[in-house]
């Protein structure tokens, strides 16, 4: 009697292409289903962050796609280099209730907010010298 895993190895050598198109088409199907959990997990958290606007809490942008979270306490490369996908960290963020402090910013508030030395986003900083704050 031979080991599943010998059985294994012995049928990839005698069937190569088949092992082949056997990876293909579940490695698709795999990442298909990743890409619509990525999707709806997506969704889940930009709609509890926005409490439901679906805007960017910035400048009120409501095009979907431009739509991110951003991180409040800054930590964004920790999370980063945590998890290996944004899928993981939606997952994250859902399966422990949100604890995290993100809040809904489109790309461009987020990385202006990210560049500048005070984190604030350069429509809050003009609105600060047009009121002399
Ligand atoms: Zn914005
Ligand atoms: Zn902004």
């Amino acid at each position: 009697m031979y080991s599943k895993r010998f059985c294994t190895a012995i049928w990839r050598i005698l069937n190569p292409d088949l092992e082949i198109i056997n990876r293909i088409v579940y490695q698709d199907s795999i990442n298909e289903s990743h890409r619509r959990l990525n999707r709806e997990y997506r969704l889940i958290c930009i709609d509890h962050y926005s409490n439901g606007t679906m805007r960017c809490e910035c400048c009120g942008e409501d095009i979907y796609e431009f739509l991110n979270l951003d991180h409040v306490d800054n930590d964004g490369a920790e999370d980063s280099k945590r998890f290996k996908s944004s899928r993981s960290f939606y997952k994250y963020l859902i399966d422990t209730g949100f604890q995290k402090r993100l809040k809904v910013m489109c790309f461009n508030c987020n990385c202006a907010r990210d560049k500048d030395p005070d984190k604030i986003c350069p429509h809050k900083r003009r609105i600060c010298q047009i009121m002399k704050w």
